[in-house]
């Protein structure tokens, strides 16, 4: 196996039946993909719902893969790993047990049916900007470093989660 490796940005998103665990659990098996290890993760943030508001509150994290695996490949993944998280698929931008969206796949530009990249919403989120800016200040999007993009978005409602103690 020679393929080469590539960076893949993951957006996590819970707010269903323990939010904290299942963000913290997928980010360990995230690292335990085929092909793929996690080279790192954010802190964990909380975050109001976009979409409907008549739902919980979100915990929100960013991962960055090195992988072997194709873009699809790794989608699938991701969508098995979400399955396993008991993801029950209802009204757009309902509330779930576990989200995984790819942001980025290397510099790559995809407009599939099952895949867009770079993600379309992403640079309008302040739940994945800021992480990801944690992780990657100075990568660039259009040619804008992710540090200034993210500083241009309103944060209310954002805020790390605490650790808990114990
Ligand atoms: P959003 O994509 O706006 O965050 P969502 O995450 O709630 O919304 P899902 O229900 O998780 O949406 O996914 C809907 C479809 O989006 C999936 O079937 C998947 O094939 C497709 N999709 C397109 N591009 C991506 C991407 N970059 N990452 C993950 N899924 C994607
Ligand atoms: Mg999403
Ligand atoms: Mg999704």
């Amino acid at each position: 196996m020679s393929r080469a490796e590539h960076h893949a940005w993951i957006g996590l998103g819970s707010n269903l039946d323990g939010p904290r665990e299942h963000v913290a659990r997928a980010l360990e098996e995230l690292d335990r993909l085929p092909l793929t290890r996690r080279v790192a993760a954010s802190r964990l943030y909380a975050s109001r719902p976009v979409g409907p508001a008549d739902q919980p509150d979100y915990v929100n994290a960013v991962a960055q893969l090195a992988t072997r695996l194709s873009p699809l490949a790794l989608l699938d993944q991701l969508q098995a790993l979400e399955q396993r998280h008991g993801r029950v698929r209802g009204r757009r931008w309902g509330p779930r047990t576990l989200d995984l969206d790819l942001l980025l796949y290397d510099d790559r530009r995809l407009a599939l049916p099952r895949l867009t990249l770079p993600h379309p919403e992403m640079t309008r989120r302040a739940f994945v900007l800021v992480p990801l800016a944690e992780l990657a200040p100075s990568l660039t999007l259009d040619g804008q470093p992710l540090a200034r993009l993210a500083a241009g978005l309103d944060r209310d409602g954002l805020a790390p989660v605490l650790p808990t103690g114990g």
